[in-house]
């Protein structure tokens, strides 16, 4: 991981950081887990996104898949 998170001596983590915006994740807050990822609840629909571009078609160009 590139981001530095504090962690009990237990190595039960106090915070952490999404890797999209930054933002702090505390203790008891929910965030989700993708490939390693630490993505906070805020940032998984811009994670889908970015993540799902590939298969973003325009309804009306060339055929319907
Ligand atoms: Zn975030």
């Amino acid at each position: 991981m590139r981001f530095p998170r504090v962690r009990e001596e237990d190595g039960r983590m106090l915070q952490g950081e999404c890797e999209l915006c930054g933002g702090d994740i505390a203790a008891g807050q929910e965030y989700y887990l993708i490939n390693g990822q630490v993505i906070c609840e805020d940032c998984l629909a811009a994670y889908a996104r970015q993540y799902f571009a590939a298969h973003l078609c325009r309804g009306g160009e060339d055929t319907w898949r």
